[in-house]
């Protein structure tokens, strides 16, 4: 492996330009030229004026994907744009809210997938500690000859930070994504690096994102950050951060499985802003990973939670539902300001919770989750929970299923109207998603459901429309999933994207 090298550079603002200059000075001193099916992968999980800061920005992209056209010119057959956006959102929708078509049309010769919407491909796994023998990929992303990685530098609830690495959770459509996405999650990421590493990887990191991932806290950081090595550069973005990467799981089982160096002493820093300067600059910067107990203190809502089923591997599931409700409150407190007033007192207990629970009579009790169980008296009335958990191993990524928004609010409805005369309710699923417990509050807060906001609704409504009818006439005429064959991946795949030496190489089997 050569030795990786990562960049920093001064960028104060999101001068197209200006980026455009940087990438392609990043492309030189990193000696790459894009070229053959070449795709960038950006970090656009939520997007427009109520999300600003949650993705990688419109004006980022422009200039990244100026300077890829430049320096690959005719030896790029093809440039791409390829993401899934949050779970349950139709990727055109985020692509609209955050002007990327516009944009694609101004750079031209673009083509935009939408992951949901592709084919997707089988990857088998074979390292020792894999979650799964095999995933599913989007057949661009398992294609592509240079793969650029352009995430949003930003805090995440549940792992700690999102940089290169946690972007690949938006190369899975919701069914897969949805697998392990719970404890586990760290780990799930960390099995991901199988399928493809980036040649080139571009961190917007110009307006980072403090806290949250969804509804960041925008923090002036006026960088970009460059590398050729996702464990590398994910190290460094960490160490400017003040957060050791060997505490973040999935950089850590990266190094550990030979994807990359983390100590600095291993790869190269360079650029016009030096370590201790940009390191200056993110000071105070904080990130995610606070407990629902604490998360919901000063408010209606009290949280409460015990551990998962992770055979006392955890005592808390970071990857899952606790982070999930966290994310849900913040997209209720963007579309409504009253949001935390007109919440009645509630509770929501997750895992398999022992203590005790300070509810009154009236106010409701939710248990969130397939794993959440409890046996004791809430208001002075025997209430026995049991978990409906099933091993993971139970689960087959072949039979994977999702519900899109509008069977999950039909669910969240059914499931209202079945427990009205209950302050017990249970709500099942592993994980239940953002959208689910989103629901779930405007149910119990009598908020207003974003999904039917007039700004958005007519938008939303057409790009979902698109989705599924082309989600649907795939079905009738083709299958959607594929198992790749070994001459199909093999073909066009460079050296750049093998897993590392000595490691087993699912695309050349
Ligand atoms: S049900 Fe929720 S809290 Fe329990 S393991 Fe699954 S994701 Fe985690």
């Amino acid at each position: 492996m050569k030795r990786p090298k990562v960049i920093i550079s001064a960028c104060p603002d999101y001068d197209v330009d200006r980026i455009e200059r940087i990438i392609a000075g990043g492309l030189a001193e990193l000696d790459l030229k894009p070229h053959g099916r070449t795709l960038v992968k950006p970090n656009i999980v939520a997007s427009g004026k109520l999300f600003p800061h949650a993705y990688t920005r419109t004006e980022f992209m422009e200039g990244v994907l100026r300077a890829l056209k430049k320096a690959g010119g005719q030896s790029i057959k093809q440039l791409a744009v390829g993401e899934r956006c949050g779970i349950t959102i139709p990727t055109r929708f985020a692509y609209t809210e955050a002007d990327y078509y516009k944009m694609a049309k101004r750079v031209g010769g673009i083509e935009m997938y939408h992951f949901e919407e592709t084919k997707q491909v089988e990857i088998p796994l074979y390292h020792e500690g894999r979650l799964r023998d095999s995933f599913f990929t989007p057949e661009p992303i398992a294609k592509a000859d240079f793969l650029v990685n352009c995430p949003k530098f930003k805090a995440h609830p549940w792992t700690t930070v999102t940089f290169s690495m946690k972007n690949y959770i938006g190369i899975q459509d919701d069914r897969h994504r949805l697998i392990d996405h719970d404890w586990a999650l760290n780990k799930k990421v960390a099995d991901l690096q199988y399928i493809v590493q980036p040649q080139f990887i571009a961190i917007d990191a110009i307006t980072a994102g403090e806290g949250r991932m969804l509804t960041p806290i925008p923090f002036d950081l006026g960088l970009v950050i460059m590398g050729d090595n996702q464990v590398a550069f994910d190290a460094l973005c960490c160490h400017i951060i003040g957060v050791d990467p060997m505490t973040v799981e999935h950089i850590r089982l990266a190094h550990e499985r030979g994807f990359g160096p983390i100590a600095l002493a291993d790869f190269d820093v360079v650029g016009d802003v030096s370590l201790d300067a940009a390191k200056e600059k993110a000071q105070g910067f904080k990130v995610g990973l606070i407990r629902v107990e604490e998360y919901f203190k000063g408010t209606n809502i009290r949280g409460y939670s015990g551990p998962p089923p992770s055979n006392g591997e955890n005592d808390y599931c970071w990857g899952g539902c606790p982070g999930a409700v966290e994310e849900a409150i913040e997209i209720l407190r963007i579309f409504d300001a009253q949001t935390d007033t007109k919440m009645p007192p509630i509770h929501i207990v997750f895992g398999a919770y022992e203590g005790e629970i300070d509810a009154k009579r009236g106010e409701k009790v939710i248990f969130m989750g397939d794993c959440a169980s409890f046996h004791g008296d809430i208001a002075g009335q025997p209430v026995d929970i049991v978990s409906t958990y099933l091993d993971r191993a139970t689960k087959s990524v072949h039979e994977a299923k999702h519900e899109d928004i509008y069977s999950k609010l039909l669910g969240v409805e059914r499931l209202f109207l079945k427990h009205r005369k209950e302050d017990v309710i249970p709500i099942r699923g592993c994980p239940v998603s953002v959208a689910e417990q989103m629901l779930a509050l405007v149910k119990l807060g009598k908020l207003r459901n974003p999904i039917f906001d007039p700004q958005y609704a007519f938008s939303f409504n057409n790009c979902y429309l698109s989705w599924r009818t082309r989600t649907a006439i795939q079905r009738i005429f083709g299958n959607p999933y594929q198992q790749a064959g070994a001459t199909e991946r093999g073909e066009s795949r460079p050296k750049q994207n093998l897993p590392p030496k000595g490691k087993p190489t699912p695309l050349e089997v």
